[in-house]
């Protein structure tokens, strides 16, 4: 169901009242260590403002857990707002209240106000309706364009929205669900997912729901194991989930055998005496994985194998890193997917890549702006595609 945005409310004039991720990483001394969550919010903040709406936002940063942490305030945030836009920004170091009410009040068309992390505040992860009711009185619309916490039902994601009667999307959650909910609903085939990462107990869901949906889903990083454990491989000391081998065997039965089969794992994998950059490491052929050795990264075969699946694709979703891609030795197989993964792009191919790591190994490459889709929301853009409701989105105003 598509949702309303900020282009079908008319918004001169009032007060919005609009959920952003400000999440931003920071460094060691407290500075912004990268802006990119600021700046994507700016295309409806910018458009809120222009309309002559004024603008109060709302965000959470790291995890205060209820208690105000002065290293965890938005005041920093809102300094790098003021140079990114060219609205008047302000501050307000708390959410709710008397003072916050008469600021929001007082704000002309066109300025914005930032207010302190939501998560200083113990209602917002408990979505209490106190906290939410309080939030409510700054605004006469609300607007969430926070789509990396949209899986989450807080009191400022999902608690508040109810409260008002416009409620809607903002444009990067509007891009996030128009691309992911493609991926679901008519997606150009070949089909193909890439996963991979640590463990597989926070990507089976995501591997039960694909396998109706997807020609392919190759599988690498550490996930693979437990797979290879359910098929009855020797797998060392390699990364596995007991609890899950049951579930991989069942979904491998599932995805048939032979050239059709739907999941495809490593033909080999390179292993290490320990999960450390500089200790001895090979490539073996996958059931040659020596007892006392772990499996760190995807071998020369299975990159040429989950390549030639690439290229016949027309639909890529990639979650996950191939290996321990933190460490340089082990790297190449996260690497070499996502050059292959910005070529086809280039080919015409739609990719769309979802979740920190991937994201990351694709920062470090410098190919984050060679694929079609960067989601900004990794558990989020999982959950979606895992086939869940996400309290943030379902709240939300229905279009037509
Ligand atoms: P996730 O958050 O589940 O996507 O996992 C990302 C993490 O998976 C990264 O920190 C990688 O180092 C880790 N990872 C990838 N492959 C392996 C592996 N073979 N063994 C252990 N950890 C891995």
């Amino acid at each position: 169901m598509r949702k309303k945005t900020l282009r079908d409310i008319e918004i001169a004039g009032r007060k919005i009242l609009m959920r952003v991720d400000f999440n931003v990483p920071l460094t060691k001394d407290g500075d912004i260590a990268d802006d990119t969550r600021i700046r994507a919010a700016l295309e409806s903040i910018d458009f809120a403002a222009k309309k002559g709406a004024s603008v109060i936002l709302m965000s959470h940063l790291g995890r205060p857990k209820g208690a105000v942490d002065p290293a965890l305030s938005l005041k920093v945030v809102a300094y790098r707002l003021g140079e990114l836009i060219s609205h008047p920004v302000r501050f307000i170091e708390a959410c709710i209240g008397e003072e916050v009410e008469k600021k929001a009040a007082s704000l002309a068309p066109g300025e914005v106000l930032l207010l302190e992390n939501v998560r200083f505040y113990e209602g917002e992860t408990k979505n209490d309706q106190v906290f939410a009711r309080q939030l409510a009185r700054l605004g006469d619309c609300f607007s969430n364009d926070a789509f990396g916490t949209a899986h989450r039902a807080h009191a400022s994601t999902e608690g508040v929205a109810h409260l008002f009667d416009d409620r809607v999307a903002g444009f990067l959650m509007e891009r996030e669900l128009e691309v992911l909910e493609g991926l679901l609903a008519e997606p150009e085939r070949p089909f193909v997912a890439v996963l991979g990462g640590a463990k597989v107990s926070g990507k089976i869901g995501l591997v039960k729901n694909l396998l109706d949906r997807v020609d392919r889903i190759v599988i690498g990083g550490g996930m693979a194991y437990t797979f290879f454990k359910a098929v009855g491989l020797e797998v060392g000391r390699s990364l596995v989930d007991e609890e899950y081998i049951p579930l991989c065997r069942e979904l491998m039965e599932k995805a048939g055998s032979g050239k059709e089969r739907q999941i495809f794992l490593p033909v080999d994998c390179i292993v290490a005496s320990e999960a450390d950059n500089d200790v001895p490491h090979k490539t073996v052929s996958t059931g040659d994985i020596p007892e006392d050795w772990i499996g760190v990264d995807i071998g020369e075969k299975t990159i040429e194998v989950f390549k030639e699946e690439l290229v016949r694709a027309r639909t890529v979703f990639w979650n996950g890193p191939m290996g321990i891609f933190e460490m340089p030795n082990y790297a190449g197989g996260t690497r070499k997917i996502a050059k292959v993964i910005a070529d086809i792009t280039e080919e015409g191919v739609m990719t769309v890549v979802g979740g920190g790591d991937s994201v990351a190994a694709l920062n470090q490459l410098h190919l984050a702006d060679k694929v079609t889709h960067v989601s900004t929301g990794g558990g989020a853009s999982l959950e979606l595609l895992e086939g869940k409701k996400l309290p943030g989105v379902e709240v939300l105003n229905d279009s037509g």
